[in-house]
């Protein structure tokens, strides 16, 4: 039987399966059975910043795997003990931090430390946020595709318009645990926050005692132009929810924390992988590369450049163009599922967000060279005046 066969009668049904079978990558490309290249403009949703195959990630996981694989945090380890050190060097402020192994995860964990700490129930979401498919992070999910079914979710939980500060100054009271936020609204169709909302947010929760949560799990390690986009904007949350890219593609997940968050006593929360020495070496290995190749810079200036190209593509099918540094979001007229496909077909593979929306997360190490050629093929693209599907 053949690859595409084999994983349709075993694989679960969970998801939609591209007629493509990729086998290595290398920095931006991906490479299929046949040995085809592809611009790689997904990042597997945002978890391949640093490139695919990085020599320092591939050594980190090589030397770890053959020193010591697993250990429960109980034990303190020199892996675990330096991740920790660089990855609360970070933001000011968030000096602990919580491993875990996804993103849901780490929102898991944040959602427990908030009514730990404040002994409140409430989490306030945003409209269109997307936390994640564990019960708690989807009952902060907005969509009801991802909820649909799934009842009863998590009491507890409300929705406000994203980027509507009255909106969120009504909704948080004085028996709100948290808020919880994306910067940029990734799966929700790549929408920016504004710095007044993320600031306002910040008072909001300090007058009312809630505590800020922010999801960076996407927006994290670079990917818009800083290391984490909370800093655009001046802004300490109490709690940072990270994964995605944290390692280099090992599996991870991590909340940072800040002072105001209490009581987190043994047996509050645990993780048996959470804290491993390899996916620890991994993270220590991608935050020194990231450091070294200064990712978030180039995450800005080659955000800048592919943003500016692509507002000057004229085409009657482009609504609007948004993001910040290399998060990018393409808002078409019609259905972009047609319009992916095309692109897969020029070897170009992008995501989607939402139904209208095209989403940009290419590895930060993307070169211009590679930029220029994504865009003369969008620009094709996005002009054919009539793509069915
Ligand atoms: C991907 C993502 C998650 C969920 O992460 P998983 O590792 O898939 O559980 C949560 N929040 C945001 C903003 C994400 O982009």
């Amino acid at each position: 039987m053949d690859i595409i066969e084999i994983e349709n009668k075993h694989g679960a049904g969970t998801y939609t399966k591209q007629p493509l079978v990729i086998v290595r990558g290398q920095g931006a490309l991906l490479f299929d059975v046949d040995g085809v290249e592809y611009l790689d403009c997904s990042s597997g949703h945002g978890v391949a910043n640093l490139g695919h195959a990085h020599p320092k990630i591939a050594e980190a996981i090589y030397k770890q795997a053959s020193t010591l694989i697993t250990l429960f945090e109980t034990f303190p380890n020199d892996k675990r003990a330096e991740l920790m050190e660089k990855v609360t060097s970070l933001v000011n402020g968030l000096d602990r931090v919580f491993f875990c192994n996804s993103g849901t995860e780490s929102v898991e964990a944040a959602f427990k430390f908030a009514r730990i700490s404040t002994g409140r129930k409430n989490i306030v979401a945003a409209m269109r946020a997307f936390h994640g498919r564990t019960y708690g992070a989807l009952s902060a999910t907005f969509n009801k595709k991802y909820r649909e079914g799934f009842e009863p979710l998590v009491p507890g939980f409300s929705h406000v318009a994203y980027n509507n500060i009255g909106a969120l100054d009504k909704a948080v009271t004085d028996e709100t645990a948290a808020v919880i936020l994306e910067v940029v609204q990734g799966e929700g169709g790549v929408y920016p926050a504004s710095a007044e909302y993320i600031q306002a947010a910040r008072r909001i929760c300090d007058e009312r005692g809630a505590l800020l949560i922010v999801d960076e799990i996407q927006t994290g390690f670079g990917r818009t132009g800083r290391m984490f986009a909370i800093q655009h904007f001046g802004v300490t949350p109490d709690l940072l929810t990270c994964a995605k890219s944290l390692a280099g593609g090992v599996p991870i997940g991590a909340v940072l924390i800040g002072k105001k968050v209490q009581n987190l006593t043994p047996g509050v929360h645990g993780s048996t992988f959470g804290g491993n020495p390899l996916s620890c070496a991994a993270g220590v290995a991608a935050l020194t590369v990231m450091e070294e190749e200064d990712l978030p810079g180039q995450a800005e200036a080659k955000g800048k450049y592919l943003m500016e190209k692509l507002k000057k593509i004229e085409s009657p099918n482009i609504r609007e163009v948004r993001g910040l540094g290399l998060m990018i979001g393409i808002e078409m007229k019609q259905k972009v599922a047609p319009y992916i496909k095309a692109l897969q077909e020029k070897k170009i593979i992008v995501l989607n967000a939402g139904m209208t929306v095209i989403r940009l997360l290419p590895p930060l190490v993307i070169t211009y060279e590679q930029i220029d050629h994504l865009v003369d093929v969008l620009a094709e693209a996005l002009s054919a005046d009539s793509v069915t599907e």
